[in-house]
């Protein structure tokens, strides 16, 4: 039991160091917000996450070259004013609300998903999904989910993403194919397992089944796992369903079966770690 807790204390203590520092959060928010406005105007189609690379830069230089500015690879106050109305604000500069646009709302839908509140596509429009999503993070954060972003709602997203204070067993004999993170314009807030049809999924921790049945959204046949301080696991698009809600099981019990049910191209595992209802990434938690 003590070694448990000194594994989970350490699990977190490295947790926090390899979370990103404020600053590094809000700079990869500014290069997301900038990736949002360079696919509105066609010079870029690379994925929206924060990373100012080669396919970033290329298209900064080419906004550059079409306005006559210098041609340098970077997104200046000039480039930004080329962008038009989704080169501005800064995130901080107004509070934000639905039917908010710009460089901001783009921002502000990236810090979203980066705490585990993805709101469909990151594309500087703040609508009914990104409200949503507001909402929920604000309420996960103590403050008032009144849907406007304000100072202090500015401030908990730029605080490190959070991180489960538990650890994970692997749910199923099978590698990691796409992990936490931006995927395109959207967000991916889970692992997904590139396992066969029919292959045993097992829980990766004991805990206690809270939901076991289809779920309306793209998830298709989910069950969800208690495991207490906050943390359920999720495991998606299973073919079949092995416990009923309420049901409390040990780590490596057989839960259910893998499969393509819900919004699924091809059978593969969909596993969720959520804190509180934020969806936190595995990598750090997954043994
Ligand atoms: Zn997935």
């Amino acid at each position: 039991m003590a070694r448990k807790l000194v594994t989970v204390v350490v699990a977190a203590a490295i947790g926090g160091l390899l979370a990103p520092a404020p600053a590094a959060a809000q700079g990869a928010a500014d290069v997301a917000a900038l990736q949002v406005a360079l696919r509105a105007v066609h010079v870029y189609d690379g994925s929206v996450d924060g990373v100012a690379g080669p396919a970033t830069r290329a298209a900064i230089r080419r906004v550059q070259a079409r306005r006559g500015l210098a041609v340098d690879g970077v997104a200046g106050a000039q480039t930004r004013r080329a962008l038009g109305r989704r080169g501005r604000p800064r995130l901080g500069s107004r509070p934000l609300a639905r039917r908010a646009r710009g460089w901001d709302v783009a921002a502000l839908q990236f810090l979203l998903a980066r705490h585990g509140f993805p709101s469909g596509a990151v594309d500087g429009g703040l609508g009914p999904r990104s409200d949503a999503a507001l909402r929920r993070f604000q309420a996960w954060a103590g403050l008032a989910p009144d849907g406007v972003a304000g100072a202090a709602t500015v401030a908990a997203l730029r605080r490190p993403a959070p991180r489960s204070p538990l650890s994970f067993r692997r749910p199923v004999a099978a590698a990691v194919g796409d992990r936490f993170g931006p995927r395109g314009v959207r967000f991916h807030p889970g692992f997904d397992f590139v396992a066969q049809a029919r292959d045993p999924v097992w829980a990766a921790r004991s805990g206690c089944v809270v939901s076991a049945g289809r779920d309306p959204g793209g998830y298709g046949k989910l069950v969800v796992l208690s495991h207490g301080l906050g943390v359920t696991s999720w495991y998606a698009h299973l073919s079949r369903i092995g416990v009923r809600r309420g049901a409390c099981v040990a780590a490596g019990a057989r839960i259910g079966a893998v499969g393509s049910t819900g919004s699924s191209t091809g059978p593969h595992l969909h596993f969720e770690v959520r804190l509180r209802g934020a969806a936190v990434d595995p990598a750090g938690s997954l043994r």
